[in-house]
């Protein structure tokens, strides 16, 4: 049996007749840029994260990138400002934060959750330091209501990544509904995912609102009038049609991930084998299902003889990247050797629980002779 690690076709094949109808709407509307489809969709996602505003944007990376700029625009960053960032998250969240000279911090995760450790960040602080940036990464949110305590205590901003956790919550409470502002990617395989690119970003403060919307488009709120100085990155009219149709489906799709989620958790028994945990009053939506095993490049090479894909989010440390070497804290800390034993298997709304009982029956026969 072969088990994909992601069945893209698989997962926006259920989605099809309503994605294709969605496509010819806008391409007999003549019209592909900033236009109802966006409106529209900006307008539902903002409802699904229960928050005032949503804005389209060109990808997740910009989306963080954007607010990091609004905050500049307004005074509330200055370049070699420092900004409190997990060591294990995807290349953007630091990327978004170098683009703008402002200086990661990198700390170290909590290992159950791999998720910011709240002692590490406090450990972190110092009198240059301006912003947390949470990653509620795999799918379920930082300790958010400390993050939120220790900024207030300090005057911080905080900025969620949340390009791994639509729809996540932790105490009733949506992920991007808890900082000063939070980014959203729609990459292809995230949970919420495009056909292509796209990003949102999400607030409640309508003037940080305006001007992401006016520095994603060329720094204009009126056309030909640049106010500021602006990029490029919008979200296309098709992409955000496609989203309407997706976003339709997320809950759905994440109760399926989530009852997958729980089989895994329930049948992997094996010594060796950590399996991520979930916080109480957390509603996690496995964006990523990641185990930990000591002798996890064996395990990854039994799974493949086995016809099972599996990746690894993330190989390597943000400061075992040649462009942030110079990052590299003092101290080596936990996320070195939790990148050597992490492993994310298949978890997918399409993947049938056939392919996961094979997946788990290999994991459990798993032996280090
Ligand atoms: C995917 C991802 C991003 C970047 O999103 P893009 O749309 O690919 O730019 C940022 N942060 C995290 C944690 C991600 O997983």
């Amino acid at each position: 049996m072969h088990v994909p690690f992601l069945d893209l076709k698989g997962v926006n094949h259920e989605y099809a007749d309503q994605l294709k109808a969605a496509c010819s709407r806008v391409i007999d509307s003549g019209w592909y840029i900033s236009g109802d489809e966006l409106v529209q969709f900006e307008s539902e996602f903002a409802r699904y994260c229960n928050s005032q505003f949503a804005i389209g944007v060109g990808n997740g990376l910009d989306a963080l990138s954007l607010v990091l700029r609004a905050w500049k625009e307004q005074g509330m960053l200055s370049a070699g400002d420092e900004v409190i960032v997990q060591k294990n998250t995807f290349i953007a969240t630091v990327s978004a934060i170098v683009e703008n000279d402002l200086v990661p911090v990198l700390v170290d995760v909590d290992p159950a959750t791999y998720n910011l450790d709240m002692a590490a960040v406090e450990a972190a602080l110092c009198d240059r330091t301006r912003l947390i940036l949470p990653v509620h990464l795999y799918g379920q949110l930082a300790p958010m209501p400390q993050i939120l305590a220790l900024a207030k205590q300090h005057d911080l901003l905080v900025l969620e990544d949340c390009a791994q956790a639509h729809g996540a919550h932790l105490q009733g409470r949506k992920a991007g509904n808890w900082g000063d502002a939070a980014a959203f990617s729609f990459y292809p395989g995230k949970n919420l995912g495009a056909l292509g690119d796209g990003g949102a970003v999400t607030t409640d403060d309508p003037g940080l609102a305006k001007l992401v919307r006016a520095l994603g488009n060329y720094g204009s709120s009126i056309k030909y009038q640049h106010d500021l100085a602006g990029v490029n990155s919008r979200l296309d009219e098709i992409q955000a049609a496609m989203l309407r149709v997706k976003l339709k489906g997320l809950e759905a799709d994440t109760l399926r991930r989530r009852r997958l989620a729980e089989r895994y958790l329930a049948r992997i028994q094996h010594p060796l084998i950590r399996l991520p945990e979930v916080v109480e009053s957390s509603a996690h939506v496995w964006h990523l299902f990641v185990i930990s095993c000591p002798w996890r490049d064996a395990l990854k090479a039994h799974l493949a003889e086995n016809g099972i894909q599996t990746q690894i989010h993330y190989p390597l440390p943000i400061h075992h990247h040649k462009p942030y070497r110079h990052l590299a804290p003092a101290s080596k800390g936990l996320s070195e050797s939790l990148s050597e034993q992490i492993l994310s298997l298949p978890l997918y709304p399409t993947l049938s629980e056939a392919e996961q009982d094979h997946v788990i029956r290999c994991i459990n026969q798993f032996s280090i002779a």
